[in-house]
């Protein structure tokens, strides 16, 4: 067993709250993790390192890690924590400015994400990885109000995160996962999340602004609420009907998939995947 906090010491590492450096030292959450993500025989991607202990209970279990650190005042650490896997590859990129296409072509062959993320780039890594077809699935721990919008289906807590996350994957909530399970203690609870890429999954950018649009006022109706972009409000309401809803139905009430068939319908989303010109 590694006294990580002792490493750490030694090093003089000083935590960073700039770079959302909350770590996770017990071994058991930290094995449920890598299980939970899948690490068996995989080749996983973790964001953030820290000090290892995601990074070797991952190894423990994979084919192949490789693993992203921004802080390389973390780097002498992680040459006495990781001594002893030859199966961890550390690159130190901030994974936001190299861009997916850089990060799949460094790992260079189908990969699934485990990851204890900064908070405060959660979103933004999350659909980062959603646009790579070689990424598989995502397990993270984020904010559990975060973690909570991800997997709504419908009702309040159903938004444009939802909607966004739940046209690529499947969100679930593994565990929730208190704050004082971190050091240093952040001030919010998190939950452990997994999302796996749909078969069917259709990355579109055009899908994500129409989705964006149709939430841009939540309590508005959709019908309001695309009108003022410029639909027609008659077009609109007669898509509505044809998938069943009423015509003062709220974006929330309908779900990620009838959204998607609504833009669809108003001619707003590809009918199938966009082809990498067709992105913007
Ligand atoms: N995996 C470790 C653990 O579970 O204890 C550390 C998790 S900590 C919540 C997040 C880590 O991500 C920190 O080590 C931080 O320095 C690193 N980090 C922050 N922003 C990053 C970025 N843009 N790219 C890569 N790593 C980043």
């Amino acid at each position: 067993m590694i006294d990580y906090e002792s490493v750490l010491i030694k090093h003089k590492f000083k935590y960073k709250k700039a770079f959302g450096q909350n770590f996770i030292f017990d071994d058991d959450i930290l094995d449920e993790i890598a299980r939970e993500g899948g690490a068996d025989n995989a080749t996983v991607v973790e964001i953030g390192t820290g000090a290892g202990s995601l990074t070797r209970a991952i190894a423990a279990r994979a084919k192949r890690v490789c693993s992203f650190e921004i802080d390389e005042t973390l780097f002498p650490v992680l040459e006495e924590t990781l001594a002893d896997y030859d199966n961890v590859q550390l690159f130190s990129n901030d994974v936001t400015q190299i861009g997916i296409d850089t990060v799949d072509m460094l790992v260079g062959e189908p990969y699934i994400v485990i990851a204890n993320l900064p908070y405060y780039i959660t979103t933004p890594l999350i659909f980062l990885f959603l646009s790579s077809t070689e990424c598989g699935s995502i397990t993270c721990l984020v904010q559990k109000e975060v973690a909570e919008r991800i997997c709504a289906e419908n009702g309040s807590d159903f938004g444009a995160l939802s909607a966004c996350v739940q046209s690529v994957g499947k969100p679930r909530i593994v565990r929730k996962v208190k704050s004082w399970e971190f050091y240093p203690q952040p001030d919010v609870d998190s939950a452990l999340i997994r999302i796996d890429r749909r078969q069917d999954a259709v990355y579109s950018e055009r899908l994500y602004d129409f989705i964006k649009l149709c939430f841009i006022q939540k309590r508005k109706t959709l019908v309001n609420n695309l009108s003022a972009s410029g639909i027609n409000k008659n077009d609109v309401t007669a898509a509505l009907t044809e998938l069943g809803f009423s015509a003062s139905a709220r974006a929330e009430e309908l779900g990620a998939e009838n959204i998607r068939l609504l833009g669809i319908k108003l001619g707003r989303v590809p009918d199938r995947p966009e082809t990498p010109e067709e992105r913007r």
